[in-house]
């Protein structure tokens, strides 16, 4: 079968799944539908090892309230933190990849597409959408790293110059919200051009004045940080967020000496200059409204 059919058909499965769970039991009796155990009660932070009731770490947004590490957020939960109430519309959403290359490694790429589809009901790894942040429209896109690691393939790429011509024609700015390991090694040249494509696209908006601001969340590696992540007029990024090229294993070998302590993470980069600000999770929000709204004036 091929991908395209196969995203229709479980499409189709997914919402005859869940229309049937709501109203059918066997009997024809409307139910209540079952409840998505997708956490148990308790979690561990993962940098403290508290355990922590798992709803208080999800009313503060996945940060721990004894040490601040911010855990990873998929697009959903990452659109409720930022978008105004109701206002996200998605776009491109249709959007589809193929397999251009018939590319097969352990697995074959079909076979990983088929799987993180039907385990994300994604067809990509962003999400992207106009909306408004405290009260200023926006083009928000937002990686999911639950699918393909977030990596950036051609409809990612092609997502993202969508959001940017959408900006344009509305002038506005773009957000981009990273969380990647860079660039999908299974469209190889494809998946690299897009480092290309988008950075022209930026291009063309920063040409009319319009503001991109990017914002690093962990991780944010390879094609990814060498493209569009680093070229915001404002870059932030999540306290504690690791961000890169290669990772520091792959560094250490190659150069053969120990790595300076706290390397790659969102503090260092902001210490030797590489991003601008690290903002925690909760303040994001308020940043991004009154940054907006001072960046729309300048347009106005
Ligand atoms: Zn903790």
């Amino acid at each position: 079968m091929d991908l395209k059919n196969f995203f229709h058909k479980v499409k189709e499965e997914l919402t005859h799944k869940e229309a049937k769970a709501l109203t059918d039991n066997g009997k024809g009796e409307i139910k209540h539908a079952p409840k998505v155990e997708s956490q148990s009660h308790w979690i561990k932070c993962p940098s403290c090892e508290s355990m922590m009731f798992f709803k208080e770490v999800e009313h503060l947004h996945h940060i721990c309230p004894k040490c601040n590490f911010h855990m990873r957020i998929g697009a959903n939960k990452r659109i409720q933190l930022l978008a105004d109430e109701g206002t996200f519309v998605e776009h491109d959403s249709e959007l589809y990849p193929n397999d251009p290359l018939h590319f097969v490694d352990s697995k074959s790429y079909q076979k990983r597409l088929e799987e993180a589809f039907s385990s994300t009901g994604k067809t990509s790894a962003i999400m992207a959408g106009s909306c408004t942040i405290n009260g200023t429209p926006v083009e928000l896109v937002i990686f999911d790293f639950s699918f393909l690691g977030g990596s950036l393939g051609s409809v990612e790429g092609e997502k993202i110059v969508r959001a940017c011509n959408r900006a344009m024609e509305k002038k506005h700015g773009v957000i981009i919200v990273s969380a990647s390991g860079g660039a999908r090694m299974q469209e190889s040249t494809f998946s690299l051009m897009q480092m290309a494509k988008t950075s022209a696209a930026l291009k063309k908006l920063d040409s009319q004045g319009l503001p991109f601001i990017s914002i690093l969340t962990d991780p944010t590696f390879g094609g990814v940080s060498a493209s569009f992540a680093f070229l915001g007029d404002i870059i932030m990024a999540e306290p504690g967020a690791m961000i890169g090229f290669a990772g520091a294993r792959v560094i250490k070998q190659t150069i053969g000496k120990d790595l300076p302590e706290g390397f790659q993470s969102a503090e260092f980069l902001l210490e030797h200059g590489s991003i601008d600000m690290v903002v925690d999770r909760s303040n994001m929000k308020k940043t991004l409204g009154d940054l907006l709204a001072i960046f729309a004036k300048d347009v106005a």
